[in-house]
């Protein structure tokens, strides 16, 4: 992980780079601003570049055992905190070690929901534990394995209340030494001011759309003009433009199966509608029910394209496309009695009733509405 993974943020990595070339590394740092500038991306750079035993030309080397080690998350100098769900008394990140490894090796760039979601919750009381600062405390007593620094960084230490917190700040103030610690954190507002007052704060700033737009054409293969579309209203997070795009592709599908549906009700091919019926049958329940939401939207969005009425229309340039031959099928006659078989079905695929059936019931109402 160097410097030129991290997207944007050019004058934060000129200040580290000084810091750590003059030797002037502060005990701890604290990165602050919004979700999705690239502060945790930015915090393993940086003790990538603090622990790399040949840095040269502002980056880490990327060849010597400490940088092949940081790579798989390995290194024994760099230690991760961040909250975690309490199973019990003894709870502490070593519980969570492999699904977080996981994580960071795939992608720098998640949110606390994300997070959440990796270890199986939805309950939003993950903590920084006691049992975990205690920990913290435990790993920084020893001394580095390498002879040099030991970097710790703590994911959202605003997750850390009381008694942990207080512990912590024992330590910061008294750190042995070769410590370096970074705070990451979204909500600098909740973080005890004691261990504000004991760090050195950099505040990333939103990135500006151009920046955005770039890494979604480099790092995800976008086109310039939809990822600049994009880049514009992801507010400064790359973050946001991921799921954005994640949005996007999920609409491509839904848009596919929409028109498969329609099209073999219309022929009234009965085998076309058994396969996209055990298809869809095969997503999620979350996904369907998502999917038949979708459809009732482009039922409504085709019965006003009829009017002329561009301003009343909110449909994408492909779904426009589509609906410049197919909204003629949807019509003062029908277009109730779509949206209801589709709510039905969603309702029923809510209750758990069995979907292929329930889809497959859908698809053949299709084919009598479609042609009245
Ligand atoms: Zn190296």
């Amino acid at each position: 992980m160097s410097f030129k993974d991290v997207i944007g943020q050019e004058d934060i990595k000129a200040v580290l780079r000084r810091q750590v070339e003059t030797g002037r590394i502060p005990h701890a740092l604290l990165f602050s601003g919004p979700s999705g500038s690239g502060k945790l991306a930015m915090a393993i750079a940086l003790a990538n570049y603090i622990l790399c035993q040949h840095p040269a030309g502002g980056e880490n080397c990327g060849q010597c055992p400490a940088c092949k080690q940081i790579a798989k998350y390995a290194h024994p100098d760099l230690h991760f905190s961040f909250p975690v769900i309490k199973k019990s008394q003894t709870t502490t990140c070593e519980d969570y070690r492999k699904e977080w490894t996981d994580l960071i090796s795939t992608t720098q760039y998640f949110g606390f929901e994300d997070w959440l979601n990796i270890m199986g919750t939805d309950n939003k009381q993950a903590l920084i534990t006691e049992a975990e600062s205690d920990r913290i405390i435990d790993q920084l007593s020893i001394t580095s394995y390498e002879g040099g620094y030991k970097v710790m960084i703590i994911w959202l230490p605003e997750k850390m209340r009381g008694e942990p917190a207080n512990n912590l700040l024992k330590t910061l103030e008294e750190p042995t030494p070769g410590t370096v610690f970074i705070l990451v954190s979204n909500d600098t507002f909740t973080i005890l001011p004691t261990i504000l007052s004991r760090v050195q704060n950099i505040t990333f700033r939103p990135l500006p759309a151009q920046v955005i737009a770039d890494a979604l054409q480099q790092r995800n293969g976008l086109e310039r003009d939809m990822a600049m579309q994009i880049a514009r209203i992801a507010g400064g997070s790359y973050l946001k433009a991921l799921q954005t795009i994640s949005v996007n592709n999920e609409a491509d599908n839904y848009f596919k199966y929409f028109t498969q549906l329609m099209r073999a009700a219309y022929s009234r091919d009965l085998l076309a509608l058994k396969n996209w019926s055990e298809d869809v049958a095969s997503w999620g329940r979350e996904r369907q029910k998502a999917y038949l939401e979708y459809c009732q939207n482009m039922l409504r969005e085709n019965f006003i394209y009829n009017f002329h009425r561009a301003e009343l229309n909110f449909m994408s340039s492909q779904e426009q496309q589509f609906a410049t031959r197919f909204s003629r099928f949807i019509n003062e006659r029908n277009v109730i009695g779509f949206v209801k078989e589709f709510s039905v079905a969603q309702r029923d695929i809510e209750q758990n009733v069995y979907s292929r059936t329930v889809l497959f019931d859908m698809a053949l109402q299709c084919i009598i509405l479609i042609r009245k």
